[in-house]
């Protein structure tokens, strides 16, 4: 596969913030080797937001863990993995160093604000000493700062509610608190793992304009991690799908919503509420998606897939360029579209000896 395929944001002239290619990261059993990411490649510029979207166990949160070093054993990310940020390998850290890099470099926003909030200690505290360990920042200058945070992600009443504890915070502003603890550590990059999940859709929707204007004011890089399309096509200038450890889609958000190709992306579009008016029931996805413990040999998606046909238990798809730029892409044996079908299955044989070949390829 090209190798830049979808992977970097054309109108940007800079290297990207955030680069990974070929991750794998895996989880070792007494009996099996379950490849939780598989060899996925992507690229995340500065004000740029791409969106990573999938059903539970699809991998999604494992890459998340996997770019901020919290892969706790028996998981491991496995060799010729590559996870660059603003050009440093990050494969290659320490724990210390890695606790720095999450400390000033990338913040991390989870579904659970509670994670990562002390309860034990006032929101103000927590916000100081984000700012004391990562900006040398104390005394009054922090006391200040922390309440311009708080306002910068419009938390009323700023000096008040320094004072309160997590639990005196309803669940949206429990959010804030936490992107502005982010924000005293000024980040290049924030990973956002299903951070409006569990909030009800009107604070979800504050919380994405909320991002939106922080992404706008500081030129802030977002992975955006949901299984929500609605959420995606919010936030999201770029949006790759992922199933059982692949990512099967890559695409502006426009053109996904607009001319979905894999039958995978079909199936998650169809089962937004509201896309199918014409049909009493939303279309569902029939099954779970699998537990990836072997390697990808055939297309995961066949035995949920409308569209499988004999093939595709045998051969793995490659991504395929649906848009001339290669913005556009899915690995699905039914592309190319100008092919028949022995031909395109054969495009996808050849294609999948050849990255065999070039063991560092870029595979997802
Ligand atoms: S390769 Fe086959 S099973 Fe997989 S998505 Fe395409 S048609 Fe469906």
């Amino acid at each position: 596969m090209n190798s830049t395929l979808n992977d970097a944001n054309p109108d940007s002239s800079t290297e990207p913030v955030l680069s990974v290619r070929n991750l794998q990261t895996v989880f070792r059993t007494d009996r099996e080797l379950i490849r939780a990411v598989d060899g996925i490649s992507f690229d995340i510029s500065k004000g740029e937001t791409l969106g990573i979207v999938g059903e539970s166990g699809s991998g999604k949160s494992v890459t998340a863990r996997s770019i901020m070093g919290l892969v706790d054993s028996p998981g491991e990310i496995l060799p010729k993995s590559s996870i660059k940020f603003n050009g440093e390998e990050l494969t290659e850290y320490t724990d210390a160093e890695y606790q720095q890099i999450r400390g000033s470099g990338i913040g991390m926003v989870f579904q659970d604000p509670l994670k990562s909030l002390n309860p034990v200690y006032t929101v103000g505290n927590q916000i100081k000493e984000a700012l004391r360990i990562n900006r040398g920042i104390s005394g009054q200058e922090a006391t200040d700062k922390a309440i311009e945070l708080l306002e910068d992600v419009a938390i009323p009443d700023p000096a008040r509610r320094l004072k309160e504890y997590p639990h005196e915070f309803s669940g949206g502003m429990r959010q804030r608190a936490v992107i502005a603890m982010m924000l005293a550590c000024d980040p290049d990059l924030l990973i956002c793992d299903e951070p409006t999940t569990a909030l009800d859709v009107t604070i979800q929707a504050q919380i994405i304009e909320l991002l939106q204007d922080l992404q706008e004011e500081r030129d802030l890089a977002i992975l955006f991690i949901t299984h929500d399309m609605g959420v995606i096509a919010e936030i999201s200038d770029r949006v790759n799908v992922m199933y059982a450890g692949e990512f099967v889609e890559k695409a502006p958000v426009t053109e996904l919503f607009e001319n979905p190709k894999h039958p995978y992306t079909e199936g998650l579009l169809d089962a937004i509420p509201g896309t199918n008016a014409e049909k009493e029931r939303l279309n569902t996805i029939e099954g779970d998606v699998p537990t990836p413990n072997e390697q990808a040999t055939y297309c995961r998606f066949a035995p949920r897939c409308p569209k499988a046909f004999e093939d595709c238990e045998q051969v793995h798809p490659v991504h395929v360029p649906i848009s001339e730029d290669g913005e556009h892409s899915a690995a699905c044996l039914l592309y190319p579209e100008d092919r028949s079908t022995e031909e395109a299955v054969e495009y996808h044989r050849e294609r999948g000896r050849e990255a065999e070949d070039v063991p560092e390829g870029d595979h997802a």
